[in-house]
């Protein structure tokens, strides 16, 4: 029977920690939250998001712009926002058909952006030195990482290559020593990469896909994917089918999930020091 990864105690243990640095310096961190439309899952994680602020003494401010808002429109918000005092900035993604996610996500300065999702703050995981790992991401190493669970020369494989999951996982486990196969929709043979693995990420939105045939004996299997089917949440794990043969598995909801949250109170603190440093 797998351990099991608990991301809501390592992640309130990071929210902690900040909470604790926050009132020990003296610093008010701001965070603006921007969402577009009234997406029910932004709803809920926007509100997440706003309750870890307030426990760990961030101040949000949050813009909730109507799903008619043109691109342009949000373009001034963010130019306004990355003048402004706030040290960091979110775009609540997804956004509406008619705006560009990826133009939206660029515009945010990158010293502000506390999601780690621009351009620039991408190309510096190539080299090691983004300021602001993105979220989940971070919250993947950040876990492996809490559990003891060594990364350097093993076998990892990542499957799903979105730029948000699963491309920036590839390049930190490539910068922490593993050695990293990439997979999505075009792999063939999709198991026998995964039964090869030491560590299985996997992030592809399709609920309870990896059964225990694609899962190589005591491999650790960490499940980002959310899927919400008649209000309940399951992974891209079968994790009932998965836990017997795992050595240590994630469950969602209560993995990777609340970490992404921690980490980006982790980054907007972050960001404030960043900003104070510079004057
Ligand atoms: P995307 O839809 O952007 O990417 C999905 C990836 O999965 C793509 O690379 C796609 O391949 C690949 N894929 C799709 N079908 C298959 C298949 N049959 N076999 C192999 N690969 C496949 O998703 P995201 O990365 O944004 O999100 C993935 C999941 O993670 C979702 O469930 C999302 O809700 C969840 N998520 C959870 C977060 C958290 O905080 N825990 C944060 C962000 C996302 P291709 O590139 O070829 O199309």
């Amino acid at each position: 029977m797998a351990t099991l990864i608990d991301g809501r105690m390592v992640a309130n243990e990071i929210l902690d920690q900040v909470g604790a640095e926050v009132k020990q310096t003296g610093v008010r961190p701001r965070l603006a939250i921007v969402m577009v439309g009234d997406d029910p899952g932004s709803q809920i994680y926007v509100r997440l998001k706003e309750k870890a602020c307030a426990r760990v003494g961030i101040e949000s401010k949050n813009y909730f712009l109507p799903a008619n808002t043109s691109q342009e429109e949000l373009l001034m918000l963010i130019k306004k926002l990355n003048e402004g005092p706030d040290n960091g900035i979110l775009v609540q993604i997804p956004l509406p058909d008619h705006i560009d996610p990826g133009v939206i996500l660029e515009a945010v300065d990158p010293e502000k952006d506390v999601d780690g999702l621009t351009e620039q703050n991408l190309g510096r995981l190539f080299f090691g030195t983004n300021p602001y790992p993105p979220c989940t991401p971070g919250g993947v190493l950040k876990l492996l990482e809490r559990y003891g669970i060594p990364i350097e020369g093993k076998n990892v494989v990542m499957v799903g290559r979105s730029k948000i999951v699963g491309k920036p996982i590839a390049m930190m486990m490539t910068n922490k020593n593993a050695t990293v196969t990439l997979c999505h929709s075009k792999t063939r043979n999709l198991a026998e990469h995964t039964r090869r693995a030491d560590i299985l990420i996997v992030a592809v939105g399709s609920p309870k896909m990896f059964k225990k045939d694609m899962v190589g004996k005591g491999a650790v299997v960490i499940d980002v994917g959310i899927n919400r089917i008649d209000g309940k949440l399951f992974g891209d794990v079968d994790f009932e089918d998965v836990k017997e043969k795992a050595s240590f598995i994630t469950p969602v909801p209560g993995g990777v999930g609340p970490m992404t949250i921690a980490m980006l109170m982790k980054n907007t603190l972050r960001a404030c020091k960043r900003q104070a440093k510079k004057g």
